[in-house]
C-alpha cells in the first residue's frame, strides 16, 4: 500500500513535466524548426495480475498506464480471489467504467481477453505464462511488457558480516512466506561460513517469529494446496538444517533452510516462489559468478561483501533485472530505477517515469516554417557539383 501510495504522488508531482513535450537539440538544417517529442497515451492496455502481492501487481500498473492516458482493461488474478472481488467491486466506484473495466476470471477469461486487440500488454506472472502472453500479442503486433520471475542468487562473501547479512536475508526470504518475485531463491557462500549463516538465520527467526513461527502473526501461509505441494515436492531429500515442519490443512510451512544442496537438486531447477533456503557452497566469488551465469538471467541478483570490490565484479560478470549490494529488495523501492527482469525474467520496465515512459508513444515531431525556402535547395535536384562542394 505504502509504495503504491508513494508512487502516485509521484507521478501527481511530476507529470506535468513528464509528459510535456520534450525539445531536442538541432542541427544546422532544422535550427529554425519546432523540433520535439511528444508523448501519445498507446491506447488501451491489458494489464494481467499476479496474486502474491495482489494489490500492488496489479494497480502500480494502471495507475502509470492511466497517468500516459490510456483506458486499461484490469485482469486480477483469480488466485487471489478476495483481493480480485474487492478490485471489481471498488475499482468502478472511483474510476469510469467505460474506460477501466475490472474483469475477473482464470485462465478461459483471459484466453478470451487475449484474443482481442491492445496497444499493449503488460503481464505479471511466471515465464511459461509470459510466453502464452507473447504468442497472443504478436497475432497483433501488440508491444508487451512482461514481469516474470527466476531464481534470483544470493552471494555471501567470506569477508562479510554474516550478522547483518544472514538478518537482511532472512527477512527478504521468509517475508510473504518466500512468496516474492524478487526474493533471494538460494545462497552461494564459502562452506566455512555455512555453519554460522545457519546459526544466525536460525536467531533471526527466532527474532522475528518467536518460537513457533506457526503461531506467529506475521508468519503468512502458502497461497492454496497446488502450490502447497509444489513447495513441499522440492524439499523431498534434500538436508534441513532448519524447519522443514509443515502442516497441509492450513498451507503452513517453516521457514526452512537446506545445506549442501546439490547444483542438480530438483530445489535448484525451478523458481522456489516458497520458504525454503538452499545453501549450495562454492570456493569463491569466481566459482559464484560462473554458478551464476550457467542459469537463466534472474531477477535480482544479491551480493554481500564488505569490498565493494567483489559486488562491482559480480554486476559486471553476470546479468539480471536489477541488483541490491548488502541488502535484499532495496533497488525495487527507488522510483527512479526502472523495475523489471532481463533474458527469462521478462521484457520492459515500469516505475515512476519509467512506468509513464512504457505506456507512452515517443512521437517524433518536427514543424518547419513555411518561409526560409532558400535554405532547402542544397536537397532539391538537379545535383551540381556546387551543391556538392558547398
Ligand atoms: P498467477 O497464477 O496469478 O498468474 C498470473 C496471471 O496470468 C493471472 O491473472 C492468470 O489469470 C493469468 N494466467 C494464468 N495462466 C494463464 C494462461 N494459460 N493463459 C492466459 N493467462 C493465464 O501467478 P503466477 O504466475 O503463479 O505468479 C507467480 C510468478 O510471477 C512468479 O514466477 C513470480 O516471480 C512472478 N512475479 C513477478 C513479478 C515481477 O514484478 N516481475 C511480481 C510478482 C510475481
Amino acid at each position: 500500500m505504502m509504495g503504491l501510495l508513494a508512487e502516485i504522488e509521484l507521478i501527481i508531482d511530476n507529470l506535468h513535466k513528464w509528459a510535456a513535450p520534450q525539445h531536442v537539440k538541432k542541427n544546422l538544417t532544422t535550427m529554425g524548426d519546432d523540433v520535439y517529442i511528444n508523448y501519445e497515451p498507446l491506447g488501451v492496455v491489458l494489464v494481467i495480475g499476479a496474486w502474491n502481492y495482489p494489490l500492488v501487481v496489479v494497480l502500480q500498473p494502471v495507475v502509470g498506464a492511466i497517468a500516459a492516458g490510456n483506458a486499461v482493461v484490469i485482469k486480477p488474478s483469480e488466485v487471489a480471489e478476495h483481493t480480485a472481488k474487492l478490485l471489481e467491486k471498488i475499482v468502478p466506484r472511483y474510476l469510469d467504467k467505460e474506460l477501466y473495466p475490472v474483469v475477473n476470471g482464470g485462465v478461459p477469461e483471459t484466453t478470451k481477453l487475449l484474443a482481442e486487440r491492445f496497444d499493449h500488454i503488460f503481464y505479471t506472472g511466471n515465464t511459461s505464462v509470459g510466453k502464452i502472453i507473447m504468442q497472443a500479442a504478436a497475432k497483433f503486433l501488440t508491444p508487451v511488457t512482461l514481469e516474470l520471475g527466476g531464481k534470483s542468487p544470493c552471494y555471501i562473501d567470506k569477508d562479510c558480516d554474516i550478522d547483518i547479512a544472514s538478518r537482511r536475508i532472512t527477512w527478504g526470504k521468509f517475508v510473504n512466506c518466500g512468496q516474492t518475485c524478487i526474493a533471494p531463491d538460494y545462497v552461494l557462500c564459502d562452506k566455512s561460513i555455512q555453519g554460522k549463516l545457519i546459526e544466525k538465520i536460525k536467531e533471526t527467526l527466532k527474532e522475528f517469529y518467536g518460537e513457533n513461527p506457526k503461531e506467529s502473526q506475521d508468519y503468512e501461509r502458502i497461497i492454496n494446496q497446488r502450490h502447497f505441494k509444489r513447495v513441499l515436492g522440492l524439499l523431498q531429500g534434500e538436508k534441513v538444517a532448519i524447519g522443514g515442519e509443515h502442516d497441509e490443512s492450513s498451507c503452513y510451512i517453516a521457514p526452512t533452510v537446506l545445506i549442501d544442496v546439490k547444483p542438480n537438486a530438483k530445489v535448484m531447477q525451478e523458481e522456489i516462489f516458497g520458504p525454503l533456503l538452499p545453501i549450495i557452497t562454492v570456493k569463491d566469488v569466481d566459482e559464484a559468478i560462473q554458478f551464476i551465469n550457467q542459469k537463466e538471467k534472474p531477477l535480482a541478483l544479491y551480493a554481500f561483501a564488505n569490498d565493494k570490490k567483489i559486488i562491482k565484479k559480480i554486476i559486471s560478470q553476470t546479468s539480471s533485472g536489477g541488483v541490491t549490494g548488502n541488502d535484499v529488495f532495496m533497488h525495487f523501492t527507488v522510483a527512479e530505477l526502472p523495475f523489471g527482469g532481463v533474458g527469462n525474467s521478462g521484457i520492459g520496465a515500469y516505475h515512476g517515469k519509467h512506468s509513464f515512459d512504457t505506456f507512452s508513444h515517443k512521437r517524433s515531431c518536427l514543424i518547419k516554417s513555411l518561409s526560409m525556402e532558400g535554405v532547402n535547395k542544397l536537397r532539391y535536384p538537379p545535383y551540381t557539383q556546387k551543391k556538392v562542394d558547398w
